[in-house]
């Protein structure tokens, strides 16, 4: 008996119903006018492929796009969906759905992030996809962008699970990942040594080790020294770029910020020995402020003890919610999406929003923080940390040389900041904002390559 058949048949039907409207559902533009987001509900604002799309149709009406390519870059090039049967430590099998959504090859391999979470859905997939195909080409590296996402609490799942589950998954899109083809990388609920488990499955299908398959992976086993580190450390890259550009003074520069993931903490300790002054701290579960700034490497500790940010002694309890609206120079969220939107961005009091997560921000905030002159950092410059070390990490593996950790960094500071400059240069000589200038420059080398390959049309 198949795992399949076990699933009862008015459940294949369901999920056959929803595979073939998922399927129908990117249909060919029916208008190339920006979308109006004035119009749009809460429930439109915060569905991220929406908040994608909008941003890409300003920027390509900006650019004056060949409506072909504005077409061919406007949707992933190929959605895949998988049911994915897993044996459960009680015995049962349970199927998961997950998704690989390849946005773009035109500049190189797919590259980006499996994400397991229950909030998974094909939409956010494709808008995360769309944004790592603007990223990579926004810190001009050589990768098309790709994202995956598996609907599952990987908080609720043992260890071999989740071992299970990731390896079906991989076999599930064996032919379509590899090291020329699509790279995947951690992302939310995700880690090394899921990426481990990558990288064995793969290996055991082609009977050899091919550790360039995905990036993030332990050091030992072909990942690269800083890449646990990466998109914090490239956070507080920028962050020093936007302080010199507005003439601010590191010296009692107050930070928040909201997530104490890997992303959050990284960007956090490394501020914090840059001299900022981290004054709070959001998570799931509580939050944490003190005006004097917080301590970073005690408050680690304690979470590391106690698993939550909560009880820890050298700071005030605070509300999560109202802790983002406080008084700072630099709020980054580094989180999820739609965490700041037409419901509380008028709020905001900060000078800088440097966006750790990818589409914190909806449209309709957009132009509201516009309004209120907020400098913002957008996600796919401030997070592309991350993706740059990946980079190395995959040119590494392919060489089979390792770099030391203070080479890595070096290069990723350069990256980061130049990208920082040619985003805010592309903004001022443009008259647009840092979001729409990000999406410009990116788009207009997608394009510009898309065109040189000519489209086979
Ligand atoms: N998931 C990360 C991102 O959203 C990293 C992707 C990668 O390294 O490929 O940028």
């Amino acid at each position: 008996m198949t795992a399949e058949s076990l699933i009862p048949k008015t459940e294949l039907k369901k999920k056959k119903e929803t595979i073939m409207s998922a399927m129908n559902t990117p249909a060919q533009p029916t208008t190339l006018e920006p979308v109006k987001f004035e119009q749009m509900s809460l429930e439109q604002e915060t569905n991220p492929w929406e908040a994608q799309a909008a941003r890409f149709d300003i920027a390509a009406k900006k650019l004056n796009l060949d409506p072909g390519v504005w077409k061919v870059l406007r949707y992933p090039q190929r959605e895949i969906i998988v049911h994915i049967p897993v044996a459960m430590d009680d015995g049962t099998i349970e199927v998961f759905t997950g998704y690989r959504v390849q946005h773009s090859i035109a500049r190189g391999p797919g590259k980006g992030g499996i994400r397991y979470s229950p909030d998974v859905s094909l939409d956010e997939v494709r808008a995360l996809a769309s944004w790592m195909t603007w990223k990579c080409a926004v810190v001009n590296i050589p990768f098309g962008g790709a994202k995956g996402g598996v609907i599952c609490n990987p908080k609720k799942m043992s260890q071999g699970e989740l071992e299970r589950m990731t390896r079906r998954y991989t076999a599930e899109l064996i032919e379509f990942i590899g090291p020329e083809k699509d790279v995947p990388a951690p992302d939310m609920g995700t880690d090394e040594q899921t990426m481990a488990w990558i990288m064995d499955t793969y290996s055991m299908h082609m009977r050899q080790t091919v550790t360039a398959v995905v990036t993030g992976k332990p050091v030992n086993i072909g990942g690269s020294r800083g890449r646990r580190e990466a998109t914090g450390r490239g956070i507080s890259v920028v962050c020093d770029s936007a302080l010199k550009y507005l003439n601010l003074p590191v010296e009692g520069c107050r930070v928040i910020i909201q997530g104490f993931g890997n992303v959050g903490s990284n960007a956090a300790k490394l501020l914090y020995e840059k001299g900022y002054t981290i004054i709070g701290i959001t998570e799931f579960d509580g939050a944490l402020y003190d005006a004097d700034g917080l301590d970073i490497p005690s408050l680690t500790s304690h979470r590391k003890r106690a698993g939550t940010i909560n009880g820890f002694s050298g700071a005030e309890a605070a509300d999560k919610d109202e802790l983002m609206t406080r008084e700072c120079e630099i709020l980054i969220p580094a989180a999820t999406e739609n965490v700041i939107t037409s419901q509380n961005a008028a709020h905001l009091k900060c000078r800088i929003l440097c966006e750790g997560a990818n589409g914190p921000t909806t449209v309709v905030a957009d132009d509201i923080l516009e309004e209120k002159g907020v400098f913002v950092i957008p996600d796919i410059l401030a997070n592309a940390g991350g993706v740059t070390t990946s980079y190395f990490e995959w040119v590494q593996d392919r060489m089979g040389y390792f770099w030391t950790e203070v080479e890595v960094n070096q290069r990723l500071d350069t990256i980061m900041s130049a990208s920082f400059d040619d985003v805010v240069h592309y903004a001022t000589t443009h008259a647009v904002n840092n979001r729409i200038a990000a999406y410009m420059l990116a788009i207009d080398r997608v394009a510009y390559t898309t065109k040189q390959r000519g489209i086979y049309a």
